[in-house]
């Protein structure tokens, strides 16, 4: 029988509403809903699946103001970026209707055999498993691109981060998308979330969040023979050489570091500072960080609280263990903020042991390592078990060159971090995952080549 959920608000911790939390026999009924109609909407014209993102897109960009708000209350994020976030998702939406008539196939004469023809299939019924950090956008892209393709979506938002993604889906629907090939099925990873892994009809799984979960859901879908795109853990670091522009690099360090609370998957995680700028570096951080304003997103603040008091928990005592340690020194911050809600104060830690940091911190903390040399800083950098994305910072473009070559990570970003467009692949290697997300890539996530021989 399905029960309910509560979500609440991690500003202050009270409840703003429930989400049913979906049983395996309703896990069974949106599925079958959504194989049912895969033949019509898989013949569905391109063009007319354009219209739907267009219309969808402009709704969501009508309705920009009271989604943001609603995005703010239940994930905790400024509303400055939570409006960011919905008029991105809105253009990840313009971006498939721009290529969805454009899926590539082959038509070759192979001299000798016959003639060759290469069409990719959509996949069929697509499970979209969608993390609380930035929801809206990293539902954007799965259910864009599976349904540009022909395939039909069930998503799965986060337990904490369901309500917008409720709200989004109600203006494709309005924008033309059939009810069956969108579908938000909301309740907990291990009872909802595995029950869509491991239906027979689900064809693919899309899965962003920790490299825990990652496996667990690797583990399920294996017996099923499924395809995974696994978009997992991040631990980018920010590489700041001699030749940077320190103030830009400080500037961008810091509000990358500090959006959404530290809780990006491609946030800069760790900081890498050659020892000769790193004292200016941490001074300058320090100081703007001083200015910043903590509290309820709906508010005019710089940051807000952390999405679940489980995160709250793991970075206070992320902290309190390096220091016990020794393994870092405090200059600002690092303590849970007093007052309702997930809040804990920005935090800069400067002279970090790399290994203190080899895991990822999903939270307002910002770790600077100083380096001696760029081999020495390539070593830190790929020295996790993530590889999603890393920046390198330096006027020379021998040194960008060095390090874009030597990073082992699946987006390197020169003078620039965290920005995505959609028309750029997306995703990591190693413990970060595999497949990508936009891009041209996408295709090769959500089709399957099919290869008719004439005779
Ligand atoms: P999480 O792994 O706890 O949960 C992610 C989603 O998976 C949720 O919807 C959850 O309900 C579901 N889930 C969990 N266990 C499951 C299971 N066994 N079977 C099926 N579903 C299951 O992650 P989170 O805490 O929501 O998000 C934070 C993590 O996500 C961080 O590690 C972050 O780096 C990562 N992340 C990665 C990217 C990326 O693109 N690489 C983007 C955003 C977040």
């Amino acid at each position: 029988m399905q029960s309910s959920l509560d979500v609440r608000n991690p500003a202050t911790n009270e409840v703003i509403g429930t989400i049913p939390n979906a049983a395996p026999d309703d896990v069974d009924n949106f599925v079958n809903a959504a194989a049912d109609i895969l033949p019509t909407w898989e013949k569905t014209a391109a063009s007319k699946r354009a219209v739907m993102f267009v219309n969808a897109a402009s709704l969501m960009r009508a309705r920009v103001d009271e989604l943001a708000v609603l995005l703010t209350t239940e994930q905790g994020k400024p509303l400055r970026e939570a409006r960011d976030e919905i008029l991105g998702s809105a253009h990840v939406f313009e971006y498939y209707a721009s290529v969805c008539g454009s899926i590539p196939g082959d038509a070759r004469n192979l001299p000798g055999y016959g003639y060759l023809n290469v069409v990719r299939k959509p996949l069929g019924v697509c499970a979209a498993i969608i993390p609380w950090n930035m929801p809206v956008i990293i539902f954007a892209w799965k259910a864009g691109a599976a349904l540009a393709c022909g395939n039909t979506v069930l998503a799965k938002p986060s337990k904490t981060a369901s309500l917008t993604i409720l709200k989004i889906a109600e203006a494709m629907h309005e924008g033309g998308f059939p009810k069956e090939a969108l579908q938000i099925v909301t309740g907990s990873g291990e009872q909802t979330g595995s029950a869509l892994i491991t239906h027979p009809d689900v064809r693919h799984i899309s899965f962003t969040g920790s490299v825990v979960s990652g496996k667990a859901v690797s583990l399920q879908a294996a017996p099923h023979l499924k395809k995974l795109t696994l978009e997992l853990g991040g631990n980018d670091s920010f590489i700041v050489t001699k030749t940077a522009d320190i103030d830009a690099a400080v500037k961008a360090a810091v509000r990358n570091r500090f959006y959404n609370c530290g809780q990006v998957c491609t946030s800069a995680k760790r900081i890498l500072v050659d020892a000769s700028l790193a004292d200016e570096f941490v001074h300058k951080a320090e100081v703007m960080l001083s200015g910043y304003v903590v509290g309820n997103g709906l508010e005019k603040v710089n940051m807000g609280p952390l999405n679940n008091a489980n995160q709250l928990a793991l970075i206070e005592a992320f902290v309190e263990g390096v220091l016990d340690r020794d393994e870092a020194q405090l200059v600002y911050g690092g303590k849970r903020l007093d007052m309702p809600g997930n809040f804990y104060a920005p935090t800069l830690l400067k002279n970090v042991s790399p290994l203190a940091v080899s895991e990822e911190i999903f939270g307002p903390v910002m770790s600077v390592i100083p380096f001696g040399s760029a081999d020495e800083a390539l070593d830190i950098a790929n020295s996790t078990m993530y590889g999603l994305g890393s920046s390198v910072w330096t006027s020379e473009i021998s040194t960008a060159r060095t390090f874009a070559e030597g990073l082992r990570c699946g987006v390197v970003w020169v003078n620039k971090h965290l920005t995505l467009p959609p028309e750029m692949p997306f995703g990591g290697v190693g413990s970060s995952g595999f497949g990508r997300e936009n891009g041209r890539d996408f295709v090769y996530e959500y089709t399957e080549p099919k290869s008719i021989l004439f005779g």
